[in-house]
């Protein structure tokens, strides 16, 4: 008998099977359809020996020192700020766009109080900035909005700016400064030894049990346990009885050449041509020495494993009916797909804690009703 069934082994599912193994001594199955531990953050060394992400790259960054101490006890860190260009207009520039992107584009010597007035001069007067169009056109301007906004959006979601909440562009802010960085989190770094490493250590504990490559409907009849946490998709779970959520995926073409550095920096993103969005080179986010190289280009799909919720109002109607019918049942919920977020890694570390810390009290409560119940007869 398990006291936790716990479906999928990224994050969420990982630092709960971690959390309640360690802390509550309890007895976990963690259970993932794939045939590894750390849902997408899973990475692995390809045929030539480099670290790949197998599933796009990944860059951990925080503010909340919490989660990096809390991460910090099952990995060391290499320390690396992400840096990428976009393609525009025959120029690779930084993005977030800033003091050295316009200067690039333009031709021009602008300082940064300068810089700010070209945006103001440029920006459209929107009062309520609703969709990803209104939030960039309101701080840059409509021209600037199409060559580094408008193509990549349209590229990646398959939706027109217009048509997604103000939260996706607003990911990527603009800057008046030379600060060229694509975080500027408090902590930014990478696991030492990889991600996958990482979770090992993680679940290295003997009230974990861990099964792979077993979609949990498949099991779920022969399995003895007290309660479930959920992981997956939530449409899935409930059998879309109210139609599905809409996510959207990636095709990744992964490449490995014979040379030692493929381009400029950890990633280029081409917002207007090709049909990919961005290429990113393993090596800067890793430090590996070596004398190949590997890249990995990221095709925008309908189809394949769902990657991105898409954070629409209607996909969010519809989200809140399925939330309203988890909340009926005593399965909980948790990680970017079974809540159906756009959430970065550590905002699914800080989701796990606190249902952990939620699991915590109610137990609490339990053994107090309990107690209480045996004292009274
Ligand atoms: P997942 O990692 O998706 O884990 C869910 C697991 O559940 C999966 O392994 C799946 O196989 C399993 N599962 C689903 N259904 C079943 C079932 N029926 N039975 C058994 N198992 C099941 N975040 C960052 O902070 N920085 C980045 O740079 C970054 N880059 C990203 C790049 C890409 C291309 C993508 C797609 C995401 C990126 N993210 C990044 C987000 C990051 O991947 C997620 O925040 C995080 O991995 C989510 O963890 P999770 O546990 O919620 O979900
Ligand atoms: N975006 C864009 N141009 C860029 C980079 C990002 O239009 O050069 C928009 C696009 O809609 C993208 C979103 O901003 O999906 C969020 O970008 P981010 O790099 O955070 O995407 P992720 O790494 O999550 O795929």
């Amino acid at each position: 008998m398990f006291d936790f069934l716990i479906v999928g082994a990224g994050f969420a599912g990982s630092v709960l099977a971690e959390r309640l193994a360690r802390v509550e001594n309890k007895k976990v199955l963690l259970l993932d359809k794939r045939n590894h531990i750390g849902g997408n953050a899973y990475d692995y060394f390809n045929e030539a020996g480099i670290l790949i992400h197998k599933y796009g790259p990944h860059i951990f960054h925080t503010n909340c020192k919490e989660i990096f101490n809390y991460l910090s006890q099952f990995t060391e860190w290499r320390n690396y700020q992400h840096r990428v260009l976009a393609c525009v207009d025959g120029q690779q520039v930084p993005i977030p766009i800033n003091l050295t992107t316009i200067n690039s584009l333009y031709g021009l010597n602008l300082s940064s109080a300068a810089l700010e007035e070209f945006f103001a001069s440029k920006a459209e007067v929107i009062n309520h900035a609703r969709t990803s169009e209104d939030v960039v056109v309101k701080a840059i301007g409509r021209e600037l909005y199409e060559k580094f906004f408008k193509g990549y959006t349209r590229k990646q979601w398959d939706l027109d700016p217009s048509e997604l909440d103000a939260s996706v562009a607003a990911r990527v802010p603009t800057r008046t400064n030379k600060d060229d960085r694509y975080f500027t989190d408090t902590y930014q770094a990478m696991p030492l030894n990889g991600y996958t490493k990482m979770f090992e250590k993680m679940l290295d504990h003997p009230n974990i049990k861990i099964m792979l490559n077993v979609d949990y409907n498949e099991i779920i009849n022969e399995i003895k346990y007290e309660k479930m946490i959920f992981t997956g998709p939530v449409d899935e779970y409930f059998n879309y009885c109210y139609g599905k959520l809409p996510y959207r995926s990636l095709r990744f073409k992964f490449e490995t050449l014979d040379q030692e550095k493929y381009q400029n920096t950890g990633t280029i993103n081409y917002p207007n041509d090709y049909a990919f969005t961005r290429i990113t080179e393993f090596k800067y986010l890793t430090g590996q020495t070596h004398s190949k190289t590997s890249i990995v280009y990221e095709f925008p799909t309908a189809e394949g494993d769902p990657y991105y919720p898409i954070p629409r109002p209607d996909n969010t109607m519809l989200y809140k009916r399925y939330e309203a019918l988890a909340n009926q049942t005593d399965t909980y919920f948790v990680g970017r797909l079974a809540t159906y977020k756009y959430y970065n890694m550590d905002q699914v570390v800080a989701q796990a804690l606190s249902t952990f810390n939620k699991i915590q009290s109610e137990n609490t409560f339990q053994s107090l009703y309990n107690e209480r119940e045996i004292n009274s007869h």
